[in-house]
């Protein structure tokens, strides 16, 4: 691909990707030397124009790579904010036709004007709302189950109403998602099942989760066994689990506690790595697992976690 210096120096200076056909074209980092450019592994995107004198022209390297999710239609629930919405739009930049879902509509108006994404407003307790949101797509190549609450306390805290909601949020609309999907990926000869758990689970007991703990231990359990029954069929299905995330739901749980400075100090300290991930540091694990270069990962549980099992 030839490109002029202008729009090489202005792709770089936007450090911006841009689409052609079936490709997407990514200007690596370059600097000039004796008028020609090299790659430079070691500058970040933009320094090119600051190290380059204006006087010849620069010359790209070009790295042509087909996007990532190009092709793919991808559905994505609680995709409003946080984990779900840093995913949604990753995915979307990798060429996917995302559908981000939410239960809040004026959440999802924060996708105008983004490409490759459309919204729709679904609430995951709703299992028809599901069923009618699946049948309105033309194909489903991988679905996000991202919805899920955080229950604190401890077994002496819990209800049963509060199992009960959490169960419903965090598993059973797995369950209904997968079960309305699964038929259009056997007709489709197969897809990407990817589900949220989380480092509380089976993989760790944390103080103060005996619902979360329990149910998220559930996704993992039904990852597996949805992977076991369609290994064959070229469905995959995995879960993934992250450690502390900063999230807006998460800042609602911190400024809920009487000392909201403590309590992040306390969630900072479960981390070892003694930060807390941003949403879209768990991203790349979801396009991943998306993408056809999974292909071989089935009926795992990915820990994004900051070292919290290490
Ligand atoms: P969040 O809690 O900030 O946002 C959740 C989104 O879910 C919101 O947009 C909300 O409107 C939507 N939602 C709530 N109920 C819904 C329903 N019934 N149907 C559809 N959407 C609904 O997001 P987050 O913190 O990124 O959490 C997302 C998922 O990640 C959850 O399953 C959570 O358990 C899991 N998780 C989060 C963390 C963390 O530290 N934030 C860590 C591990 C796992």
């Amino acid at each position: 691909m030839t490109l002029n210096g202008e729009r090489v120096r202005r792709v770089i200076r936007d450090n911006a990707n841009w689409t052609s056909g079936q490709t997407s074209c990514r200007i690596i980092p370059c600097v000039r030397t004796q008028g020609q450019a090299v790659f430079d592994p070691n500058k970040p995107l933009g320094l090119a124009d600051a190290t380059a004198p204006a006087s010849f022209p620069l010359q790209p390297i070009t790295q042509i790579t087909p996007m990532r999710l190009q092709g793919k239609t991808i559905l994505v629930t609680a995709a409003g904010q946080g984990i779900g919405q840093a995913a949604a739009l990753a995915m979307a930049a990798e060429g996917a036709q995302v559908v981000a879902t939410d239960i809040k509509a004026p959440l999802l108006a924060s996708y105008q004007g983004v490409s490759n994404v459309t919204t729709a407003v679904l609430d995951v307790l709703d299992k028809a709302a599901i069923a009618r949101q699946v049948a309105s797509m033309e194909r489903i190549d991988a679905v996000f189950n991202c919805a899920g609450y955080v229950h604190n306390g401890t077994i002496l805290e819990a209800t049963d109403e509060d199992w009960n909601f959490a169960f419903n949020l965090n598993a059973r609309s797995q369950f209904w998602m997968i079960q309305q999907v699964i038929p259009r990926m056997l007709a489709q000869g197969g897809g990407s099942i990817i589900n949220m758990a989380s480092v509380c689970s089976s993989v760790r007991g944390l103080p103060n989760r005996f619902i979360y703990g329990s149910s998220k231990a559930a996704v993992i359990g039904l990852t597996k066994s949805v992977a076991a029954d369609y290994v064959a069929q070229g469905i995959r299905c995995n879960c993934i689990c992250p450690g502390t995330v900063d999230t807006p739901s998460l800042g609602d749980r911190i400024n809920s506690y009487a000392d909201p400075v403590e309590a992040r100090k306390n969630f900072v300290a479960r981390q070892p790595m003694g930060r807390l991930a941003q949403a879209h540091e768990i991203a790349p694990i979801i396009v991943y697992l998306a993408s056809d270069e999974s292909q071989f990962a089935t009926g795992n549980a990915f820990m994004v976690d900051g070292g919290m099992t290490i």
